[in-house]
């Protein structure tokens, strides 16, 4: 492991601390690197700074020139992030566009699809969600039921999709469709762009915990598609689908997590008193900080093998979905002891943030793969145990049973 940049990494974090430092002010200790909610006025703000960093180089970095990125190496990627993350930024709401579907129509799409869309995704003009899930399919994507049907030279779909991530603000979205229900499960899929203002798309938000409504249920009725809207061919939807979530897995496997952490639970220990003392004093206090510190740091240097590799241009190793599976649960015990030495402390709860943090990190267990479906791919894929039995295969999907009548 090497934990230094590179004389050529250097220059290139200094050229983007500059960039940052003369637009967007840092964060103070302590405070969240995004804003809470996605109102139309911090969506206009979030596509604002995307087209000054787009028109100065520094959106899609990875992506090729031609497509509206910079061609940088995947490891100029991580030093930008790790560099934005100490600026007070519009939140991200390009991601599944930039890092998963843009990706998809470069593999897939047809040169006509790359020339109209990937500009516009670079430059946040024009937002994309992602239309996957349904709520009889989420790990088992597969299972999916929307269908879309051939009429002239167009499609019809109909169908749910559910906790579609932005719908109620993005132009565009990706849909993975059954289009033959009499192949197997995984052959009758069909991946389209589906225009989010078309007639028949309605989008109805979903209240969340924390009292966002980030994401959506959304229905189909009768929505027509240009089969010039097809990505890739026929049937061929689950392996389009596969590249988008390979590229899911890893934009969330190398993410930073953007929550509050040890740092800030030292600082809020250090401010609190139990028993007129201050908690840090305390030996529980002190005992359950050094826990999550230990367990971070392993986390860090595990992904630092990742960076590493990355800097050396190879490709990581399956040490990217252990990162998921470690932080996730570990971001929810941190803001929950968080709030509990707040309690204990007594008094008012301090506005910290952890709260927010504690009350949006089931869903980082869930999103991308949940804590259960990723021990699954470790024990198959890394250990190599047994695969889990399948009992769908080589069966008409009309035919799997549903357990509704
Ligand atoms: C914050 C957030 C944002 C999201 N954004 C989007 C989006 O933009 N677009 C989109 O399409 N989807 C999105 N999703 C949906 C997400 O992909 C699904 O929630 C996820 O795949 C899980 O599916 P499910 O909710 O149907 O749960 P299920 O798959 O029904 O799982 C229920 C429980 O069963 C367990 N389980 C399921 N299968 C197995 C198994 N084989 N072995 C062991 N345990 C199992 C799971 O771990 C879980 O605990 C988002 C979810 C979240 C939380």
């Amino acid at each position: 492991m090497d934990f230094n940049d590179t004389s050529e990494e250097a220059a290139f974090r200094a050229e983007a601390r500059a960039f940052l430092e003369a637009h967007v002010a840092p964060l103070e200790p302590g405070q969240r690197a995004s804003f809470e909610t996605e109102d139309p006025q911090t969506v206009e703000a979030a596509q604002h700074w995307q087209a000054l960093k787009k028109d100065n180089g520094w959106a899609c970095l990875t992506w090729p020139v031609e497509y509206g990125g910079r061609g940088a190496r995947p490891i100029e990627s991580v030093i930008w992030n790790q560099e934005e993350a100490r600026f007070r930024v519009p939140p991200n709401i390009f991601g599944i566009g930039i890092g998963m579907l843009g990706p998809t129509l470069m593999a897939h799409g047809t040169p006509e699809q790359r020339e109209r869309y990937l500009q516009k995704m670079a430059r946040g003009d024009e937002i994309w969600c992602q239309l996957f899930s349904e709520p009889g399919a989420g790990s088992d994507l597969a299972g999916l039921q929307t269908s879309a049907v051939r009429d002239g030279g167009d499609w019809r779909i109909n169908g749910q999709k559910i906790w579609t991530s932005g719908a109620h603000f993005c132009r565009w979205g990706m849909i993975v469709t059954r289009t033959d229900p009499t192949a197997e499960k995984h052959d009758g899929l069909t991946y389209f762009i589906v225009d989010m203002k078309a007639p028949g798309v309605e989008i109805r938000p979903i209240r969340q915990i924390n009292g966002g409504a980030n994401f959506n249920q959304v229905f189909f009725s009768d929505v027509r598609v240009p089969d010039a809207n097809r990505v890739d061919a026929v049937g061929n939807g689950w392996r389009v689908s596969m590249t988008t979530l390979l590229n899911e897995r890893a934009s969330v496997g190398g993410a930073g997590g953007g929550g509050l952490g040890v740092r800030d639970l030292i600082r809020l220990a250090g401010q609190l008193e139990i028993d007129g003392r201050p908690a840090l004093e305390d030996s529980h206090v002190r005992q359950r900080i050094a826990d999550f510190y230990v367990r971070l740091r392993g986390v860090q240097h595990t992904g630092n093998r990742t960076l590493t590799a990355l800097s050396r241009g190879q490709t990581p190793g399956p040490e990217a979905s252990i990162s998921k599976l470690v932080t996730a649960p570990l971001a929810q015990q941190l803001a929950s002891f968080a709030i509990e030495l707040q309690s204990l402390a007594g008094g008012e709860m301090a506005a910290s943030g952890f709260q927010d943090g504690y009350l949006g990190s089931p869903g980082m267990r869930i999103a991308a793969g949940t804590d259960e479906i990723l021990r699954n791919i470790l024990a198959e894929r890394v250990l190599g145990l047994p695969r889990e039995p399948r009992m769908d295969k080589g069966i008409p999907f009309k035919d799997i049973p549903t357990g509704t009548a």
